[in-house]
């Protein structure tokens, strides 16, 4: 019965997806074992360091990757990093197939003036920063202002937005990082910007996020009736409006004409700005959009400006892969055709194959797939030794059972203060807890 060794390295939704994947094609004449390779010692990806700490039924998912991972054929490799402590090529030659699910964490940057100012940050810093991710716990991170400004109109801006302009009370319940739950409760910020540079109707928010926004108890969201009902013309004149989008357009207009209730946090949506310059003496102090227009479907640049005077500039424009040595990357992911790495045994998955998009059930599907063709290139099984042989001896690796002594520490110091957990938030912390 052939056997086969596969690698997968990242321990995100997209790894998970792609080993349980492998684990339901197992039969009587084809088993795996995998082993999961994660550079940080917790596993989860962007179910722990991405998705917002008051999204906790998004969290939920987390309990499908641990049925994933305490399957027999499974083995997690945590604390152990692609390129600083083992080479892909040390992969390629041990394992029947390895599987790249390395994400994209590196944020994209808009190119404008004044982009490099201080307290004009990335997404990319400050999603981390607030879920705990150990490399961001110490981000010099600036609440002092009254201003922010959000510079994207997809889930990842609104995530960043909302957790601005929320009141941090909010929070206390939620396992936000404790460094950022106390910053967010001294933060000084009252106002949120949200620009988008197209139309409400071009806006990748979707619709439950939307419908979010007016149950929002202790900030005042503002979108203009007028430019929601704009868009919903343009695309009502192109003929049958799509559900989603329907359902967008439909949210925006609740958002429009709730009430306001005169709150101090204000969370102020900007369409069809596209951001020019940053401006500021040594840190941000104002930004100045260029107003779009939509003519036929496409956006024009009127010519006109406007500036808003902000403190905290934070783009949320997109992610691109950040490159590991012995893989080949275009366009900011793996390159790959369909998930295959041309004339190798390496796969990729999730944002690493495909780039940014999708929700965390889109790896699903999308893993199944890549999967399916890495089962029909299997050859004769050749896999020798595995990634033991070649860890140093004192590593310290998260095997799944060290993991689960971090998971639970960290959900038990939850518990006593009415959390799903207390995130610890650096390498030694964490492997701390993990010792038995
Ligand atoms: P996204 O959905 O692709 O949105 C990126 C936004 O940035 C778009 O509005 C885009 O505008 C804008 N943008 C790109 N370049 C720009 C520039 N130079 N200047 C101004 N704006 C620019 O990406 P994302 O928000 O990073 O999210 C990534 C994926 O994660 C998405 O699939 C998202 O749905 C998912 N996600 C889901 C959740 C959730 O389910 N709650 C939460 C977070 C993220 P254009 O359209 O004009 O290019």
């Amino acid at each position: 019965m052939p056997h086969y060794k596969i690698a997968i390295v990242g321990a995100g939704p997209a790894g998970y997806f792609a080993a349980q994947a492998l684990q339901n094609s197992q039969s009587d004449e084809l088993t795996f074992s995998i082993d999961m390779i994660e550079r940080l010692p917790t596993p989860w990806g962007l179910v722990r360091s991405g998705v917002a700490p008051d999204h906790p039924k998004i969290k939920t998912v987390a309990k499908v990757f641990e049925k994933i991972a305490v399957e027999p054929n499974f083995r997690l490799f945590g604390n152990v990093e692609l390129g600083r402590d083992i080479q892909v090529n040390d992969l390629i030659e041990r394992y029947d197939a390895v599987v790249m699910a390395t994400g994209s964490a590196i944020g994209k940057k808009l190119g404008i003036f004044g982009e490099n100012l201080k307290n004009s940050i990335s997404a990319a810093e400050f999603v981390p920063w607030y879920n705990g991710h150990p490399d961001y716990a110490d981000f010099d991170m600036d609440l002092s202002g009254k201003v922010a400004v959000v510079i994207g109109a997809g889930n990842v801006a609104m995530d960043c937005a909302r957790m601005l302009a929320l009141d941090p009370t909010d929070l206390d319940p939620t396992d936000t990082a404790d460094h950022a739950l106390k910053a967010l409760h001294e933060s000084n910020i009252r106002k949120v910007y949200i620009c988008g540079r197209r139309g409400p109707e071009h806006a990748a928010f979707t619709a439950p996020e939307l419908r979010e926004l007016p149950k929002l108890e202790h900030t005042d969201v503002h979108m203009d009736a007028m430019v929601i009902a704009d868009a919903h013309a343009r695309a009502a004149a192109k003929g049958e409006i799509e559900k989603h989008l329907e359902s967008n357009l439909e949210a925006m207009r609740l958002v429009a004409e709730t009430p306001k209730d005169s709150n101090e946090r204000e969370l102020i949506f900007h369409f069809l700005a596209a951001p020019k310059e940053i401006k500021g003496d040594g840190k941000v102090q104002e930004i100045v959009f260029g107003i779009n227009e939509v003519e036929n479907d496409a956006i024009v640049d009127s010519g006109k400006t406007f500036a808003i005077e902000a403190d905290l500039v934070i783009s949320a424009i997109g992610y691109e892969s950040e490159p590991i040595a012995g893989v080949a990357f275009e366009k900011g992911k793996i390159s790959n055709l369909d998930g295959r790495v041309p004339n190798t045994n390496v796969y990729a998955v999730g944002w690493a194959k495909r780039g940014p998009s999708g929700v965390i059930g889109t790896n699903k599907s999308d893993a199944a797939d890549v999967v399916k063709l890495l089962i029909e290139d299997l050859k004769l099984p050749k896999a020798t030794g595995d990634i033991t042989e070649l860890l140093p001896t004192g590593h310290e690796v998260v095997t799944q059972e060290v993991w689960q002594r971090i998971n639970a520490a960290e959900v038990a110091v939850g518990e006593t203060q009415g959390r799903p957990r207390v995130k610890a938030t650096s390498i030694a912390a964490l492997l701390g807890l993990g010792k038995a």
